[in-house]
């Protein structure tokens, strides 16, 4: 069974993913009027009166649904508040960002309601804003726009790029950056190298706020994040940016740290390679790799990483060891011969060892 209403809609991504033939995310339905009034014989699971908001459990799955609203932004680029709950369908489409994402489809006819040209913006792949002041109330909608761009090989249609370079030339960064940071993960965890380029070559990282230097790309690293992929793939590229606004967790902040801390070594040897990178966030190798050096870091992950000692601390008391300092330096010294020579056993360390320190 569906759920059906005639007052009830699919709305935003999932109709642009139908139209497209791609599959959805997730599925957004609207309710022309309130959807707590609506729901109230569904099994529902939670409800957000001031959003006018609810999540309905239908047929085992989670259904998020929204009543019609309009939004009202008290501070440009600053979230914006709810103004009614239980407009009309084209006043909630108005508030989107892009013409296509601003379309509905009746869930009982299946009519698709597309006030803003929206199929037409899909045929022509142009992403287009509902209005000139889209990027002023909210900023990350220009990162929201480079992230469909380049997930569908949609561009910017002319004005709705003139508004993006009108803002640009003159961000408020008084704005909630918060958004910023959502957007340009998403944006950023596509791995694709397009985006990265389009955020330098439009300007689009002024977002990042003030005193940005625009990094130099040494070369392409996406088959390389594809084959490790590290969780914070964002991170990679926008890591080379200054990010000091976007209120960076300890795992985030210490990617950067980390990646500070190598940025300026060259190590010239495998050896000196392994003391360089090992313990470090994966995350910030792969910055390494993007800005500095590919086949150092290249050398370590797809290589080196993997040779461990298989010698113990128990290994050495039983050779008659006493622990202490010396274990540091048995195990220093060791691994270096066996970064050195890779394939060697664990009875060859052992005579290593043997032949060194007894
Ligand atoms: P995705 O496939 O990435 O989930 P989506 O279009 O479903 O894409 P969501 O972020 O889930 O994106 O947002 C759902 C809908 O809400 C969008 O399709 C759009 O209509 C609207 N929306 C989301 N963010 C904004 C925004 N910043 N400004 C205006 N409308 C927005």
């Amino acid at each position: 069974m569906k759920l059906k209403d005639k007052n009830l809609y699919y709305v935003g991504g999932v109709v642009r993913d139908e139209i497209l033939g791609i599959k959805s995310f997730d599925k957004d339905f609207c309710y022309e009027g309130n959807a707590i009034i609506f729901s109230q014989n569904l099994n529902k699971l939670r409800e957000n009166p001031d959003f006018g908001t609810v999540r309905v459990l239908f047929n085992n799955e989670e259904i998020d649904i929204a009543s019609t609203r309009t939004e009202k932004y008290p501070k440009p680029g600053h979230l914006p508040v709810v103004d009614k709950i239980g407009c009309s369908l084209k006043e909630d489409l108005q508030r989107r960002d892009f013409s296509i994402n601003a379309m509905a489809k009746n869930t009982v006819t299946g009519e698709i309601t597309d006030f803003f040209d929206g199929l037409e913006d899909i045929e022509n792949k142009k992403i287009r804003v509902l209005h000139d002041n889209s990027f002023i109330d909210d900023p990350s909608r220009i990162l929201r726009g480079l992230k469909f761009a380049v997930r569908f090989g949609f561009e910017l249609e002319t004005h709705t790029k003139k508004l993006q370079d009108e803002y640009l030339n003159n961000i408020n960064y008084d704005m909630s950056f918060h958004r910023i940071k959502k957007e340009l993960k998403e944006t950023f965890n596509l791995n694709n190298e397009k985006a990265f380029e389009i955020f330098i070559s439009q300007n689009i990282y002024k977002l990042l706020g003030e005193n940005q230097n625009t990094p130099q790309i040494k070369t392409s690293i996406q088959k390389l994040v594809e084959a490790h992929k590290p969780k914070n793939i964002w991170l990679v590229y926008a890591g080379l940016f200054n990010l000091e606004k976007l209120e960076l967790n300890t795992e985030e902040q210490e990617i950067i740290n980390s990646y500070n801390s190598i940025k300026n070594e060259f190590p010239r040897n495998d050896f000196e390679i392994y003391k360089l990178f090992s313990n470090l966030p994966l995350e910030s190798i792969l910055l390494y790799a993007i800005s500095v050096d590919k086949n150092i870091a290249t050398r370590f992950l797809d290589f080196l990483s993997e040779i461990k000692l298989e010698t113990s601390g128990e290994d050495l008391i039983k050779l008659g060891f006493k622990q202490g300092k010396i274990f540091k330096h048995i195990f220093e010294k060791t691994l270096e011969y066996k970064i050195n020579n890779p394939y060697i056993t664990k009875s060859d360390e052992i005579e290593f060892i043997k032949e060194n320190f007894l």
